[in-house]
C-alpha cells in the first residue's frame, strides 16, 4: 500500500517538496507514495527567494523542466556571481565570488600564488572568467548552439511567486493532490505522531508522514511538536529586509547584470537582483543597528532619485534552525526547519537539499528512527556549514565606519568552527585537504553519539561540497585575507599579480561568441525590450 504524504504550506519549499517527491518515488511503475498538498487561501507565501545557486540546476534537471521555459514562466535571468561591494573597506571595491573557475592541474597552487603577489588584480580575476563576463553583462549561454569550450557555471534569478506556481502546475500535472484550505488544528496519535490536520473548510486529512512548510510559523514541527530553534543571532546580527522593487517602467538601466550584488550598507547590505520586468531590491539589516525610517532612508538613497516613490515592504525574519528537522512523523523543510539570511542565495538549495535527502531516506518500512537520524544529522551539518560561510563574509571587514561594522568583526560574534578555520589557514593557504575532514586544531569537538541532532558544540563537517575551497578562496582573498603578515613576511616588493593564461584566452574570445544578457533574454526567452 502506498504511503501518504500531506504537506502543509504552499511557498516555493511546499511545492519543491511536492514536485521532487512525487517525481523521485513514484519514478518507476509502482506507486510508492501519495502526495498532497493543503495551502492556506488566507496566509500568504513569503514571495522573497529569487536568487538561486547553481544546484537549482539539479531539480530542474530531476523534475525535466526545459531551461528555457523555466525562464519564460518565472521571469528568469542568469546568475553567474555575486558581486560584493564595499564589504571590505567602504570604499567602492568590489570582489566576485563566481560559480565557475578554472583549475590548474596537477598543482592548483593559484591561491597562492595570488598570495605571494603584489594584488594588483582582485584574486578571481586571476582564475576565473566570469567576474568580467559580468561587468561586460553577457549571457553565458550564446543564442545559436554553444561552441565555446567548456560551459559556464551559472544559476538564476527568478520571481518567487511564479516559480511556486509553476511548481504547483508541474505537481499537479503529475498526481499531488491540492487542497487550498486553512489548517486549524492538529490531530495526535498515542504515541506522539500527527494522526491528521483539521481545516477551517472542514476537512480532516490525514497522513502517514507531514511536511511542515509553513514558513516561520512552523505550525506543526515548532507550535504542535515543539522541537526547539537553535538562534544563530549571535552570529548573524540581520533580522529584517526592507524590500523594494524597481520596475523597469520607472527606470531600466540600459542593461540586465548577470549576475547578483550585494553591497554593504550602514547596518547590514542591499541584494539587487535583476528579473525580466524589475529589479528586485532589498535592504537586510539589523534593527538593533538602524530605525525604520533611515532604513528606509537609506536604500531609497542607494537606489537613486527615482525611487521616491517606489513602495517597499518590511519582512522579518529569524536565523537559526531547527534542533531537528525530522520528529517523529513530521519534517520540516523550508523556512520552518530553518533560515540562514540571504547573502549566498542558499535558501531554496537548504529546502531542495532536505526534499533530496528525504526521498533518500524514505520510510517505507515501519520505524524511521535510523533515517530520521541520519537526515538530521546531514541536515544540521549543512546549515553550519551555510553558517560559517556567510559569518565570514562579515567578520573580515576592515569597516569602522558604523556601529554594526564595527560590531560583526568582534571575536565574540565569529562562531568557534570559523574561527578556527581562520587562523589555521593562518598557518597554510585555504585547500582540499581542509575540507575533506575538517577537525582542525582548536575546533569545538563533542561526542556525537547522542540521539539528537549536534548542536554548536559537535565537530563539524563541511564536507557536503556546497561551500569548498574555490568558495572560500573567493571571499577570503576577496577580503584581502593576510594582506599584512604577507607584507611583513616577504617585503612589500612582491610580483605583479598575473591572470592565468587560460582566462586570457576565454576573454579574448568572449566578445565573439557571448552575447548581451539582455538581447538573449529578448530574443530566447521572450524579455520586453525598454
Ligand atoms: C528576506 C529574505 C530574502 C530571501 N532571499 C532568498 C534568496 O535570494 N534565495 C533563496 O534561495 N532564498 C531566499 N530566501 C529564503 C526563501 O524565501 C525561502 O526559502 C522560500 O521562499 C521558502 O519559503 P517557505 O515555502 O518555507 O515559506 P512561505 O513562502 O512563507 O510559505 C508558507 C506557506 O504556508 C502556508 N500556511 C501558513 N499557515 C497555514 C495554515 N494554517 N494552513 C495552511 N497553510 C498555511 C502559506 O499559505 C504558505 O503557502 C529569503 C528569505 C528571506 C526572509
Amino acid at each position: 500500500m502506498s504511503k501518504r504524504i500531506l504537506i502543509v504550506g504552499g511557498g516555493s519549499s511546499g511545492w519543491m517538496s511536492a514536485a521532487y517527491l512525487e517525481a523521485a518515488l513514484n519514478g518507476g511503475n509502482t506507486k510508492r507514495v501519495e502526495v498532497s498538498l493543503l495551502e492556506s487561501p488566507d496566509v500568504p507565501r513569503i514571495g522573497v527567494g529569487e536568487a538561486t545557486i547553481p544546484s537549482i540546476n539539479h531539480i530542474l534537471a530531476a523534475l525535466k523542466i526545459d531551461e528555457r521555459e523555466f525562464m519564460r514562466r518565472t521571469e528568469g535571468t542568469f546568475k553567474q556571481a555575486i558581486k560584493f561591494v564595499n564589504w571590505l573597506d567602504n570604499k567602492g571595491e568590489g570582489y566576485y565570488h563566481a560559480f565557475g573557475r578554472y583549475t590548474p592541474t596537477p598543482v592548483d597552487d593559484s591561491g597562492e600564488r595570488w598570495l605571494m603577489s603584489d594584488r594588483s588584480i582582485p584574486f578571481m580575476e586571476t582564475i576565473s572568467a566570469q567576474p568580467r563576463l559580468c561587468e561586460w553583462n553577457v549571457a553565458p549561454q550564446m543564442i545559436g548552439a554553444w561552441d565555446f569550450g567548456p560551459k559556464l557555471t551559472y544559476a538564476f534569478h527568478m520571481n518567487a511567486l511564479s516559480f511556486a506556481d509553476y511548481l504547483a502546475e508541474i505537481a499537479a500535472a503529475r498526481g499531488v493532490t491540492h487542497y487550498v484550505d486553512h489548517m486549524t488544528d492538529v490531530e495526535m496519535h498515542e504515541n506522539g505522531d500527527i494522526a491528521a490536520v483539521l481545516t477551517k473548510g472542514g476537512k480532516r486529512l490525514e497522513a502517514d508522514l507531514f511536511i511542515d512548510c509553513t514558513g516561520f510559523s512552523a505550525l506543526l514541527i515548532e507550535k504542535q511538536l515543539q522541537e526547539p530553534w537553535v538562534d544563530f543571532s549571535k552570529w548573524l546580527l540581520c533580522d529584517r529586509a526592507l524590500v523594494m522593487p524597481v520596475p523597469y517602467e520607472t527606470h531600466y538601466p540600459g542593461f540586465v547584470r548577470p549576475y547578483t550584488v550585494s553591497t554593504a550598507l550602514s547596518a547590514g547590505w542591499a541584494w539587487d537582483i535583476p528579473l525580466q520586468s524589475r529589479r528586485g531590491v532589498g535592504y537586510v539589516h539589523s534593527s538593533e543597528f538602524i530605525s525604520e525610517e533611515q532604513a528606509e532612508r537609506e536604500i531609497r538613497a542607494y537606489e537613486g532619485p527615482h525611487a521616491e516613490k517606489l513602495d517597499t515592504r518590511m519582512v522579518h525574519f529569524k536565523v537559526g534552525m531547527r534542533e531537528r528537522c525530522w520528529v517523529k512523523n513530521c519534517v520540516a523543510i523550508g523556512l520552518s526547519g530553518g533560515f540562514l539570511e540571504p547573502l549566498e542565495s542558499t535558501g531554496l538549495y537548504l529546502s531542495d537539499l532536505a526534499t533530496v535527502m528525504l526521498s533518500e531516506h524514505f520510510p517505507h518500512f515501519g520505524n524511521s528512527d535510523a533515517l530520521a537520524f541520519r537526515f538530521n544529522r546531514l541536515m544540521s551539518n549543512r546549515f553550519y556549514e551555510v553558517l560559517d560561510f556567510i559569518n565570514m563574509h562579515y567578520c573580515l571587514t576592515r569597516r569602522n565606519d558604523t556601529p554594526f561594522w564595527q560590531e560583526v568583526q568582534k571575536s565574540e560574534r565569529i562562531n568557534d568552527r570559523l574561527a578556527a578555520k581562520l587562523e589555521f589557514w593562518r598557518s597554510k593557504p585555504v585547500g582540499h585537504a581542509d575540507f575533506e575532514d575538517q577537525l582542525l586544531p582548536n575546533q569545538p569537538y563533542a561526542d556525537t553519539s547522542s540521539s539528537k541532532a549536534f548542536g554548536d558544540t559537535r565537530s563539524p563537517i563541511d564536507t557536503g561540497k556546497l561551500f569548498t575551497r574555490s568558495s572560500y578562496e573567493a571571499v577570503l582573498y576577496g577580503m584581502d585575507f593576510m594582506r599584512d603578515e604577507y607584507r611583513e613576511r616577504f617585503g612589500t616588493d612582491l610580483p605583479q599579480t598575473g591572470i592565468h593564461r587560460r582566462i586570457v584566452e576565454r576573454l579574448n574570445a568572449a566578445p565573439q561568441k557571448l552575447p548581451p544578457h539582455d538581447l538573449w533574454l529578448q530574443r530566447c526567452v521572450g524579455m520586453q525590450k525598454y
